[in-house]
C-alpha cells in the first residue's frame, strides 16, 4: 500500500484545481515548494479572461471554463470570478484574425474615441471582445484549495520534491526536508519547473520553456479608467487595463526565455511598456507604482500538456499552461481529472478531444 494514491507537484492554480477534481476520489497529497501555494505564475498574472487568446484550441478550453467561472456552483463559492471589462484588439491597420467562434464587433475611430479619451490618432479601428472580464485570482485559487481539502485532500508548503523513481509500480518521492513517500500517481504541475521536475523522476522532459511576462502599475493624470475596456495590441506589443481611478495595469507584452526562477521584472522592460503606453494614450504618466514579472511556461506548439507519459508509467503531465492558465483551469481541471481517473469527461468537457493535449504527441 502506498502512502498517497496521487502526489501532485507544485500548488498553483493547475495543481490545485486538478487536485480538487480528484482528492475526493483519490488520497491526493500537494507537494508545494514555496511557503504558499500560489506563490510563481499564479500570483502574478495580468488576472483576465479573454476568449480569442491562445488560438482556436484553448480557446474552446476558455469557452468551457467561462460558465463555471461566471456562475460556480454554489459548494464550490458563494460568489462569481468573473467582473466584465470587454476588450478592444486596437489597430493602426489591418484587424486580427480571432477564432471564428469568438463574439466580436468592429469598432470605427469615432466610437473608439468615445470608448477610449485620448486615444492617438493613428489608433483608427478595433475589434471589441465583450465577454472579456476581469477574474478574481485568488479567489478562485483559493476556492480550489478550499474545494481540495474538503474532500480529503493535504497539502504540504516548504516540501520541494528531490527527485523520485519508479519502485514495483509505484514512485518513491524523494522531498527536501528528507522525508520519503510513495505514491501510485505522480503528477507534474511544476509551471515553470516542468521539465526539471521531469528530469529529476528521471523522465524525458518535452521542452517546456519559462517566458518572462512584466506587469507595471502606473499612476496616471487621468480619472475614471477602472471601468474602461482592456485595450491590446492587434500585433501583440502591449496591453493595459484600468485597475484604479487614476491607475492602470499595463504589460509590454514581452516574452523572455527564463530559467525557472523567482523572477523579477528587467529596467528596460518596464521602460518599454511605458513608451508603447504613451504612444497610445495621451494619459500623462505620473509614476510607476510597482512592477512585477511572472514566468509564463510553453511547450514546443504553445499548447497545455495533460495525460499520462508515453514512457515513464504513472507520471502524468499538467503543464505548459502558457498564458491562459486561469482562464482555462475549470475545463483542464475537468479533462485532466478525466484522463488521470480513466473516467467519461464531465459534459462540461465532453466535446472536447482531450488527445490534442496528450504528452504524446510529441513522441509521435
Ligand atoms: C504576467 C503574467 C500575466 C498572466 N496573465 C494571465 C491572465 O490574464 N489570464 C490567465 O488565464 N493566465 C495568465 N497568466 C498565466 C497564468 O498565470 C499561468 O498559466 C498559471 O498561473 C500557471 O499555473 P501553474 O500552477 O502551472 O504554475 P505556478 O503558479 O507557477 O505553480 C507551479 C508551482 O510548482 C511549484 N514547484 C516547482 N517545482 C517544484 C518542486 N520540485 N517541488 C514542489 N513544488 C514545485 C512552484 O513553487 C510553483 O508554486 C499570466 C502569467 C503571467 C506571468
Amino acid at each position: 500500500m502506498t502512502d498517497f494514491d496521487v502526489i501532485i507537484v507544485g500548488g498553483g492554480i493547475a495543481g490545485a484545481s486538478l487536485g480538487a477534481e480528484i482528492a475526493a476520489a483519490r488520497r491526493t497529497l500537494i507537494v508545494e515548494a514555496e511557503t504558499e501555494c500560489g506563490y510563481h505564475s499564479t500570483g502574478r498574472s495580468a488576472a483576465f479572461y479573454l476568449e480569442s487568446y491562445g488560438g482556436a484550441q484553448v480557446a474552446r478550453l476558455s469557452k468551457a471554463s467561462h460558465d463555471f467561472l461566471a456562475r460556480p456552483p454554489g459548494d464550490f463559492s458563494e460568489h462569481g470570478f468573473l467582473r466584465p471589462r470587454g476588450d478592444l484588439h486596437v489597430t493602426r491597420d489591418d484587424l486580427p484574425e480571432l477564432p471564428p467562434a469568438v463574439e466580436t464587433r468592429v469598432i470605427e475611430r469615432s466610437e473608439l474615441e468615445r470608448m477610449i479619451p485620448g486615444i492617438r490618432p493613428e489608433w483608427q479601428r478595433a475589434l471589441f471582445e465583450p465577454g472579456c472580464a476581469d477574474i478574481d485570482v485568488a479567489a478562485l485559487h483559493s476556492a480550489y484549495l478550499r474545494k481540495f481539502r474538503r474532500s480529503g485532500g493535504t497539502a504540504r508548503c516548504n516540501a520541494r520534491l528531490t527527485s523520485a523513481s519508479p519502485r514495483h509500480g509505484s514512485w518513491l518521492v524523494q522531498l527536501e526536508d528528507g522525508t520519503t513517500l510513495s505514491t501510485s500517481i505522480l503528477v507534474d504541475a511544476g509551471g515553470a519547473w516542468a521539465d526539471l521536475v521531469a528530469a529529476a523522476c528521471g523522465v524525458s522532459p518535452l521542452g517546456i520553456l519559462p517566458k518572462r511576462r512584466t506587469m507595471v502599475q502606473l499612476r496616471v493624470g487621468r480619472s475614471g479608467l477602472k471601468d474602461l475596456p482592456l485595450v491590446d495590441d492587434a500585433r501583440g506589443t502591449f496591453y493595459f487595463k484600468g485597475e484604479g481611478d487614476r491607475t492602470v495595469w499595463l504589460s509590454p507584452h514581452d516574452e523572455i526565455e527564463s530559467d525557472p526562477c523567482d523572477v523579477s521584472p528587467e529596467e528596460i522592460d518596464v521602460a518599454t511598456a511605458i513608451d508603447r503606453f504613451e504612444s497610445v494614450v495621451d494619459w500623462p504618466v505620473e509614476r510607476v507604482e510597482r512592477s512585477w514579472a511572472g514566468l509564463r511556461s510553453f511547450a514546443p506548439d504553445r499548447l497545455p500538456v495533460y495525460g499520462f507519459d508515453d514512457e515513464a508509467d504513472g507520471f502524468f503531465w499538467c503543464a505548459g499552461q502558457g498564458g491562459f492558465g486561469i482562464q482555462t483551469s475549470p475545463a483542464a481541471a475537468k479533462m485532466a481529472a478525466a484522463l488521470l481517473l480513466d473516467e467519461a469527461p464531465e459534459p462540461m468537457v465532453g466535446n472536447i478531444d482531450a488527445s490534442i493535449f496528450s504528452p504524446r504527441r510529441f513522441s509521435a
